[in-house]
């Protein structure tokens, strides 16, 4: 009899039938045996009409009060669900974060999960019911109700697995399982059965949006097994292992992964000299802006230079003031700033043990007459930036170079 944890988000249970339909499947699981506890998000869309609601009155609404109206929707979800278990003769208990005693520092809108108390949980388990808790929400020290970020109901969940030492985390969504890449930019993308934590953890930072990047830290940190899977069609999902996969023939790549969240910004004529990265980034840093990636070229006249480096879209503004004065102050030539880029990052763990994937990277683009703008890599990710009108052509002809439609292993697999 194992001890599962359950979430199922937004799209899951929007509507009457199908929290009716979570609750069929609860039941299921219940009935092979498993102990459970379910954690839900609130009704698709219901977060963002509270928000609309709050932004009404105020632009900028107290995020303590924020946390109140946001917490609302999860707390309709865990009282339906558990009608519906009732109905069904199952018997279901809710709670909301502050009941459970999920305890989170008091940053509003953005908490983190310092500690769970798994006491009221374990006894309702004991007595045979199923235990359904609001996601993303919790309580600070002082009682404030707080709430975990957009998505947060995912790190609820894995939260509470680790506490209860779960056999397994179950994310149930609207799709069956991680990709290969998006399926709506390449139809032929895979559902891959299993991906490693530190793949999964660089497709979700990359802009991959199955799981919210914080749970895939926290289930790494905790080293809690988590599965991807559909809550409307059955299937195995995806598994998320900390195991990487001997077998010689395992991916060399398991995923593109694309960002379209950031902006490139560049200085050029920049005197060439000690001190100048310093002086072009500490006062972006200063601005609590974070850079993603940075490109320093060899000045060809050999006393000036350029610098290229990208942040978040939302940033983008602010980071062009900033660096306006800057640019002024160390007398460069010209700040120049580009909102219209991706950024595309293959992404394996197979790369370690393979040379030669970055220039079939580069090979398959050029093929595609798409210019690489920047370049970054990292032991398991190669990312490039690029113009965002061919991310469509980029993602598509480098799902074919790698062979990511096809099975590792599978006969016509990856050229070596
Ligand atoms: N309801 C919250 C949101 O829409 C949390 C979640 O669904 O995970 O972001
Ligand atoms: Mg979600």
């Amino acid at each position: 009899m194992a001890l599962i944890v359950q979430k199922y988000g937004g799209t899951s249970v929007g509507s009457v039938e199908r929290i009716e339909h979570v609750a069929d499947k609860v039941l299921r699981a219940r009935e092979a045996g498993h102990r459970l506890v379910v954690v839900v998000s609130a009704m698709a869309g219901e977060t963002n009409r509270l928000l609309e609601l709050a932004r009404a009155i105020q632009p900028r609404p107290d995020p303590r009060e924020l946390d109140v109206l946001l917490a609302t929707g999860e707390q309709v979800t865990i009282a339906l669900l558990c009608m519906a278990l009732g109905k069904r003769g199952c018997p279901a208990r809710s709670y909301t974060g502050a009941q459970v005693q999920i305890v989170t520092d008091s940053a509003h809108t953005k908490a983190r999960i310092r500690r769970i108390d798994d006491e009221r949980i374990r006894r309702d388990l004991a007595e045979g019911r199923v235990v359904v808790v609001a996601g993303f929400q919790g309580v600070d020290e002082n009682g404030n109700i707080t709430t975990l970020g957009r998505g947060g109901s995912d790190t609820t969940a894995v939260a509470l697995a680790a506490a209860l030492r779960a056999d397994e985390c179950q994310i149930y969504t609207d799709v069956d399982g991680v990709y290969t890449t998006d399926p709506r930019i390449e139809p032929k993308a895979r559902r891959l059965d299993r991906i490693t934590f530190e793949e999964m953890l660089e497709m979700a930072s990359l802009g991959s949006k199955v799981l919210q990047i914080r749970s895939v830290e926290f289930a790494g940190k905790y080293r809690v097994p988590l599965r991807v899977l559909s809550t409307f069609q059955d299937g195995p999902g995806t598994l998320i292992t900390f195991e990487e996969d001997e077998e010689v023939e395992a991916a060399q790549i398991s995923g593109i992964a694309f960002n379209r969240d950031e902006a490139q910004l560049t200085v050029t004529g920049v005197p060439d000299r000690p001190g100048i990265a310093a002086a072009i980034l500490g006062p972006i840093a200063e601005a609590n802006i974070e850079v993603d990636m940075i490109v320093q070229n060899i000045g060809a006249d050999g006393n000036s230079t350029d610098f290229t480096f990208t942040v978040h879209r939302n940033d983008y503004e602010r980071a062009l003031d900033i660096l306006r004065g800057v640019a002024e102050r160390l007398g460069a030539r010209e700040v120049r700033g580009d909102t219209g880029i991706v950024k595309l990052s293959l992404v394996g763990v197979g790369m370690r043990s393979h040379a030669g994937i970055a220039s079939r990277m580069f090979a398959a683009l050029a093929a595609e007459n798409i210019n690489i703008r920047m370049i970054s890599t990292s032991e398991i990710k190669i990312s490039v930036v690029i113009d965002e009108k061919y991310l469509e052509l980029g993602v598509r002809a480098l799902h074919a170079a790698f062979g990511l439609d096809r099975a590792p292993g599978a006969a016509g697999g990856a050229p070596a």
